[in-house]
């Protein structure tokens, strides 16, 4: 199996993940290449497992229909990035920048009027939002700035689903932690966020691959 082999000295154990379908193993720097290829033989098994979800996520290709909010659009290929709302067909360039561009200016005017709406009924004014392209958060929060920051992730999700975030970050405006005091702020701008946040986490969110 090949892997990538980061060594470290501030690592203090051996461990392997999986990134983008590439295995990188990391470990302190006196470790040998015997004890790495041993300890990848040992967690074949974990490996294989994580490769094949990888393999499974839809990767985002002319032809195939992809819904935004619900919203289903046509890929096509182009010389272009760009959005076609009345046509409903999106194109792509095989360029990854153009395309999470595409993300943060959709998001930007498709997401943000609902975030304002959220935040007038929950009794905020002058909040920022923006928006990112993130590997591991649905969104984030900072009180002192009152900024939040949405992933574009969320336009392939359902309205529902960007709410619970939505409320989730919001109501981080008030509880800076995950207390139960927070939660039930939460719970009660949104009685079924469990219900809807379980459906979010397990999500596949299709991924564009740069060409070339
Ligand atoms: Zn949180």
């Amino acid at each position: 199996m090949e892997y990538q082999w980061i060594k470290n000295k501030r690592y203090k154990n051996v461990s392997i993940r999986i990134k983008e379908g590439q295995i990188i193993v990391t470990s302190p720097t006196q470790t040998s290449k015997d004890f790495v290829d041993a300890f990848v033989q040992d967690h074949r098994q974990w490996i294989q497992k994580h490769l094949v979800a990888y393999d499974a996520i839809p990767r985002i290709h002319p032809g195939m229909t992809l819904f935004l909010l619900e919203r289903p659009y046509t890929v096509m290929e182009g010389n272009v990035c760009a959005i076609d709302s009345e046509e409903e067909t999106i194109t792509i360039n095989g360029n990854e920048k153009h395309w999470q561009a595409l993300l943060k200016a959709l998001a930007q005017k498709q997401i943000t009027p609902r975030f304002r709406q959220w935040e007038q009924a929950m009794g905020y004014t002058g909040l920022t939002v923006r928006y990112g392209y993130y590997a591991s958060k649905w969104g984030s929060c900072r009180k002192d700035t009152g900024s939040i920051a949405i992933n574009t992730k969320l336009l392939f999700v359902d309205w529902e689903e960007v709410d619970s975030v939505l409320v989730h970050e919001l109501c981080h405006m008030k509880y800076p932690n995950h207390s139960q005091a927070f939660y039930q702020e939460v719970l009660e701008w949104m009685p079924n966020y469990w219900k809807v946040h379980k459906h979010l986490i397990h999500r596949s969110i299709p991924i564009f691959e740069q060409k070339g």
